[in-house]
């Protein structure tokens, strides 16, 4: 399946015609900070193809996902201090899922962080995006 950036936000932000906060990239996988996140550091990782279901997804992008999130967890965690993670994934509109391009969410959490996942969503000031997107990509390197 190809991409679709006429269409999805997050097919324009592996395109590079919108922004993203990139953390991780390989041939499958593309993955960038939450603009909206529970917790500072909550990561988006998105298979490079067009496909809004994970029941639909090419295993091999769905194994590359799955993946890609188990790499870039340790880093999120070292980077921002956290404790632990969720994992999310939203499938379908009344699961949550308002971007129709499956996405698995990493959310960093933190003892009596108070995060209600679906109710409260953060916002980055300043560099404070950029600055944590660049400590996730060096914990990345370290462990390779
Ligand atoms: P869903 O509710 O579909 O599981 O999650 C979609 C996520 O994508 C939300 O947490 C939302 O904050 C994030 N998001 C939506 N639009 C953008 C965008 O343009 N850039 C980034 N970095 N995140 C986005
Ligand atoms: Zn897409």
């Amino acid at each position: 399946m190809a991409l679709d950036p006429e269409h999805c936000v997050f097919c324009k932000i592996i395109e590079g015609i919108i922004p993203g906060a990139k953390v991780y990239e390989d041939d499958k996988v593309y993955a960038f900070l939450d603009i909206a996140p529970f917790n500072f550091g909550h990561t988006l990782v998105v298979p490079k193809t067009h496909c809004h279901a994970i029941s639909e997804l090419d295993d091999e992008y769905r194994a590359a996902m799955i993946n890609a999130a188990a790499k870039i967890a340790p880093a999120v965690m070292r980077a921002t201090g956290a404790a632990g993670y969720n994992l999310l994934l939203n499938n379908g509109q009344v699961a949550g899922q308002e971007v129709p391009h499956v996405h698995l969410h990493i959310i960093p959490r933190f003892v009596d962080d108070k995060v209600l996942l679906g109710a409260s969503q953060k916002q980055y000031e300043g560099t404070a995006m950029a600055d944590l997107q660049a400590k996730i990509q060096e914990k990345i390197a370290l462990r390779d």
